[in-house]
């Protein structure tokens, strides 16, 4: 039988745990689903042992802003929680999520519903109702909301909200291959964090300098977008090794072996934004779009799609009862 909510959420990274958390508070009864095996998204972080002892890797997003005022107060609420910490290694307003990057995402849902592991397969119109298929389960919803990247908003939209399908397949998004590095000591490079604009390599951080961190030597290493596209289908493991050899001889530190040594694909790492849009609500059809392509290409972007789409249900129930 169909488990029953009054708001189903596709999705439960930071855009769609912002709207549901906004939601809730609200008092809506919201179901979250999000086909990851633990809490994320695009700003996960991963676990890895080396020498005996448990690492954790940054291999999504590395830091984030908070210029919003509201995002701001949102952001000290989870450093008084312990989840957050500043780290002025990347800029004077970087912020990251404490041990991990997913510890934000992760204490979000923990407020909330979400179920894990369950990928929506289809989304189907019954009546009144929305019927979200996954491949186990089922759910029957009011309302549904789409908080997953554009590209896979596009498909599942497609023929239930042909509409917001072309608004979100409209913006494409920049592959991100990541190499996540251990080493038995602290490498010959100076300062912790390195970009450039230019090179294959975008960016790269000393991960165990981050707070909250330490112990084991780790790098996360971010091929630039041309970078990664001329990788894009090469096995793991060998791209792992030439963005080493990149790294190197970006920062000009001679090349030292790695204890361990690991790269992720990211085929939708950071869309080319929609700025203005916030969120897209359908209040006939009751389902709506968040996400970082509808604001911008950042976790605070992402956020703030959240809150503008659940302001815009919220908005449009109160318009409806009144
Ligand atoms: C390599 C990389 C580096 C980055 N660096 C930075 C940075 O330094 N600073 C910064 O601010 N931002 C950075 N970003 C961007 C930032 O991570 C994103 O803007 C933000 O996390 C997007 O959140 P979101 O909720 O919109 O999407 P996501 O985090 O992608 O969340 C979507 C969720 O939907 C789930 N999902 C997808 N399809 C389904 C389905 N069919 N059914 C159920 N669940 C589904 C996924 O599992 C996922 O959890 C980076 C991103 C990447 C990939």
């Amino acid at each position: 039988m169909d488990e029953q909510c009054d708001i189903l959420m596709i999705g439960g990274g930071m855009a769609g745990l912002s709207a549901a958390t906004a939601l809730a508070a609200a008092g809506q009864r919201i179901i979250v689903l999000d086909k990851g095996r633990g809490p994320g998204g695009r700003m996960a972080a991963r676990r890895a042992e080396i020498g005996g002892a448990q690492v954790g890797f940054d291999h999504g997003a590395q830091y984030f802003t908070a210029r919003d005022a509201a995002f701001r107060e949102a952001v000290a609420a989870w450093e008084a929680a312990g989840v957050a910490a500043r780290w002025p290694a990347a800029g004077t307003d970087a912020w990251v999520g404490t041990p991990g990057m997913n510890a934000c995402v992760k204490a979000m849902a923990e407020a909330l519903d979400v179920r894990w592991g369950l990928r929506a397969e289809r989304l189907e119109r019954s009546g009144a109702v929305w019927r979200i298929a996954t491949g186990d389960q089922s759910f029957t919803a009011a309302t549904v909301l789409v908080a997953v990247p554009a590209e896979q908003a596009a498909v599942l939209l497609a023929e239930p909200a042909p509409e917001l399908a072309t608004l979100a397949g409209n913006v494409p998004s920049a592959p991100c291959w990541a190499v996540m590095a251990g080493f038995d000591a602290r490498l010959p490079v100076a300062a912790d964090t390195y970009r450039s604009d230019t090179g294959p390599v975008s960016w790269a951080a000393r991960n165990s300098a981050k707070p909250g961190r330490g112990g084991v030597e780790t790098w996360v290493i971010h091929a630039s977008p041309a970078r990664s596209r001329e990788l894009i289908d090469l096995p793991k493991h060998e791209v792992a090794e030439i963005l080493l050899a990149d790294f190197f001889a970006a920062t000009g530190a001679a090349p030292a072996v790695p204890q361990h040594l690991d790269a992720h694909r990211w085929l939708y790492a950071l869309p080319q934004a929609l700025r203005g849009e916030g969120a897209r609500f359908d209040a006939a059809l009751r389902i709506g779009i968040t996400g970082d392509y509808l604001h911008s290409p950042r976790v605070e972007g992402a956020w703030l799609s959240g809150r503008a789409l659940a302001q815009a249900v919220l908005q449009e129930r109160v318009a409806s009862t009144s």
